[in-house]
């Protein structure tokens, strides 16, 4: 008798608990990629969620159970929403909700959920992948007719959709400043002769940072930038910097924390990080990386003294990190920290569109100069260049160098006021056209 008694005690406690634990949906998000369209639930819990999908009309219903929704449902008016037309919910049976997407065209959804992470809470991803196939890919040119090839760079705007990367004083988003400069990079870049350029990520949605180098590889891109805004927890720092890859360790203690935080975005970004993809790209690694740094690190330099010269940098050499998103075994990558979007003043630089169009020149101005400086075998630059500086690599030497552009080194040393034969890797030399 007892027993039973305890018994039913224990079940209204247990009935109890549960039904404190309904999740809420907070907010509804959406954006819309080339591949996919992203739709993220915001919820205050984790959820048990059943999802499929129905056709004639095309649709992809979500059951969350034990939910309710309080936030507000709506698809964005100032921009595209993908494969959804509408968006409709309601409540079933025992506090179960029901969020259906109605689609434009039929597309397979893959879901999963996210705990909190980057000042988001938890949440449900749904990306809905066209059974068209979405966007297509442009097949790599495995032969060009042309023996003189343009020289290809895929510039990277950081962040995106649902991760906005660091966060302003007044509010800037990291996202919307590094597609801005990225925009006007692409187009500086697309004005030099023998140069094309394309950008990674077009609008406001998340690519993970594997898939963001594959573009690139897949593109046969002789170069990778991705375009950043730098943050720190106190307001003082400034300036641009530089990175490439390090797997063996950051250059200073801000570097590693700058890494672990960029690395983060795949986190906020909703992607599952893979350990699988790491190691294959570490076997690659391995085989043909250390060419590639070699590379990653001349046109960092380039860019960097192109920086100089526009304003303070925050440290005066290449920094190198762990950056997931430099990772790519075989396109040369830099990151570009523009500037500090968590100082005040520079904030205010990186929203201004003319600041914008100065950085976007002189990250171009350093890509010129260092494809000028060693230009890829078989492209146009390389048959056409006429260098007006060259930026000093490793093993370089004066006579060599003077070689090289066919002048003599007294000419050389003149032109560029040198005292002795002794150069500084990184030094960018002036080179008279006679
Ligand atoms: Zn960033």
């Amino acid at each position: 008798m007892r027993r039973a008694v305890l018994l039913i005690v224990f079940l209204n406690f247990t009935l109890a608990a549960v039904a404190s634990r309904a999740a809420e949906v907070k907010d509804f998000r959406i954006w819309a990629g080339p591949d996919k369209t992203r739709a993220v639930l915001d919820l205050d819990a984790r959820v048990d969620y059943q999802i499929f999908t129905l056709d004639n009309p095309s649709r992809v219903v979500i059951d969350l159970k034990q939910s309710r929704m309080t936030g507000a449902v709506h698809l964005p008016e100032d921009r595209s929403s993908g494969a959804l037309k509408r968006v409709r919910h309601g409540v079933r049976a025992q506090d179960n909700l029901r969020v259906v997407f109605d689609l434009g065209e039929a597309a397979k959804p893959k879901s999963f959920l996210l705990d909190p992470a980057g000042g988001h809470g938890h949440r449900l991803v749904i990306d809905l992948f066209p059974e068209s196939g979405g966007a297509e890919i442009e097949p790599a040119p495995s032969w060009s007719p042309n023996p003189e090839r343009d020289v290809i760079v895929a510039i990277d705007a950081g962040h995106g959709g649902d991760d906005p990367g660091s966060i302003g004083p007044t509010k800037t988003q990291e996202k919307n400043i590094t597609l801005a400069v990225a925009r006007l990079l692409h187009k500086d870049l697309n004005a030099m002769p023998g140069i094309q350029s394309f950008l990674v990520r077009e609008s406001d949605y998340y690519i993970a940072h594997a898939e963001r180098y594959e573009i690139a590889r897949r593109k046969r891109a002789d170069l990778f930038v991705s375009i950043h805004a730098d943050s720190f927890h106190s307001p003082k720092p400034s300036g641009s910097s530089v990175y490439i890859l390090s797997r063996r360790g950051a250059t200073s203690e801000a570097a590693l924390r700058l890494a672990e935080g960029e690395n983060r975005s795949d986190l906020i970004g909703g992607v599952k990080l893979n350990d699988k993809d790491d190691v294959l790209a570490s076997v690659l690694m391995d085989l043909s990386q250390s060419a590639t740094l070699e590379s990653s690190n001349d046109v960092a330099g380039a860019i960097l003294n192109s920086l100089k010269e526009l304003g303070k940098v925050h440290k005066h050499k290449v920094e190198r990190a762990n950056f997931a998103v430099l990772r790519s075994p075989d396109v040369p990558s830099v990151l570009v920290e523009t500037a500090f979007i968590s100082n005040p003043k520079e904030e205010k630089k990186l929203k201004d569109p003319s600041h914008q169009r100065k950085l976007a020149k002189a990250i171009s101005q350093g890509i010129h100069d260092h494809f000028h400086s060693m230009p890829p075998p078989g492209t146009w630059i390389a048959n056409h260049r006429q260098p007006s500086r060259h930026i000093v690599a490793s093993g370089d030497t004066l006579g060599g160098i003077a070689n090289r552009y066919q002048i003599s080194v007294d000419r050389l040393r003149q032109v560029n006021k040198l005292n002795t034969d002794r150069i500084r890797v990184g030094a960018v030399l002036r080179i008279p056209n006679t």
